[in-house]
C-alpha cells in the first residue's frame, strides 16, 4: 500500500526510513516490513538518482510500494534542486525532501515554501532540514550546525511542512555506531516543535540511543550505510567464495537476505 509520509507517521511512534538503490535492497527492505508487519519508507538518495533516473526508480518502487502488504512510502531524500523535485512528484513519489541546510535560513525558508506549494497542490508531503547533519566522508562538503529549537519552530509554522529534520549530534555515513547525541537538545525540540521528526544519519547512533530517539518522541528515523554495507559486504564475500561463478543473480540473493534481517534488527529497536 503507498502512502505519503504525512500519513504513515500517523500509524507508528517511528517510522524506519532506509535508503535504497535498487530492486534487490528494496525488495528485502519490503520483505523485512512485510515479516514485522510494520511501515516503512523507501528513500533515494543523491547517490541513486544520479544513477537511475527518478522516473525509473520512482516508476518501481511506486510499484512495489503498492503491491506491499504493509504500508510503504516512496520519498525522495536530500534534494537541493526543485527540479528534481517537480520530476520525483510526477513520478509518483509520495513525498519529496528539500534540503536547504546549507543555506541561510530566509533563502531556506524561501525555497522550502515554494516546495510546499508544488508538493501538496499534488498531495505530496514535504521534509526540510533546520539546522544541518554533517558528513563523516570527507569528500563531501557540508557543514555540521545543531538545530536551534526557536528557529526549528519558527520554520515549521512557517513552512508548512510534513516533516522536519533536526541535528542534534548525528553524522551521515558514520560506519560505526558510535555517534553523541545531544538528547536534552531533542528534548527542547521535542517539546516546542509540533511537525514530525526526523533523524538523518541514524546508521552511526548505537542500538539504545535508536530505541531512545523513538521513545523520546522522533517519528522517522533514517538509515543509509549500514544497509550499504550489509549489502556490499555480503556481496563481496559472495563472489570471493564463488570464483567460477558469473551470473549476477546468483550473487544478490545472499546480499538480500542479510539486508532484510539487518533491516528487520532496525525496525524491531525502532518499535520497542
Ligand atoms: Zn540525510
Amino acid at each position: 500500500m503507498l502512502l505519503t509520509l504525512k500519513d504513515i507517521l500517523k500509524l507508528e511512534k517511528t517510522v524506519a526510513a532506509f535508503n535504497v538503490y535498487g530492486y534487490e535492497d528494496a525488495a528485502a527492505v519490503i520483505r523485512a516490513a512485510e515479516a514485522l508487519g510494520k511501515p516503512v519508507i523507501l528513500m533515494t538518495n543523491k547517490d541513486a538518482v544520479n544513477f537511475i533516473p527518478i522516473e525509473v526508480i520512482g516508476a518501481m518502487l511506486v510499484v512495489m510500494a503498492k503491491a506491499a502488504a504493509v504500508p510503504v512510502c516512496v520519498h525522495l531524500d536530500h534534494s537541493r534542486d526543485e527540479d528534481d523535485i517537480r520530476r520525483a512528484i510526477a513520478s509518483g513519489y509520495t513525498s519529496v525532501m528539500f534540503d536547504g541546510s546549507q543555506l541561510d535560513i530566509e533563502e531556506n525558508l524561501r525555497i522550502t515554501k515554494r516546495v510546499v506549494e508544488t508538493a501538496h497542490a499534488s498531495g505530496v508531503s514535504v521534509e526540510a532540514e533546520i539546522g544541518s547533519v554533517g558528513y563523516s566522508d570527507p569528500s563531501i562538503q557540508a557543514k555540521a550546525e545543531y538545530t536551534q529549537p526557536d528557529q526549528a519552530v519558527f520554520f515549521a509554522e512557517q513552512t508548512g511542512v510534513d516533516a522536519l529534520a533536526v541535528a542534534i549530534g548525528t553524522v551521515h555515513r558514520m560506519k560505526i555506531q558510535a555517534a553523541q547525541l545531544d538528547f536534552d537538545l531533542l528534548g527542547t525540540i521535542r517539546a516546542t516543535v509540533s511537525v514530525p521528526l526526523v533523524i538523518h544519519g541514524s546508521s552511526g547512533v548505537k542500538d539504545e540511543d535508536l530505541a531512545k530517539m523513538s521513545e523520546m518522541g522522533v517519528n522517522k528515523i533514517n538509515l543509509g550505510t549500514s544497509l550499504r554495507m550489509t549489502f556490499g559486504n555480503t556481496l563481496r564475500k559472495t563472489i570471493n567464495e564463488n570464483p567460477d561463478e558469473f551470473d549476477r543473480l546468483k550473487f544478490f540473493p545472499a546480499s538480500m537476505l542479510a539486508v532484510e534481517e539487518k533491516a528487520k534488527e532496525k525496525i524491531t529497536l525502532l518499535s520497542r
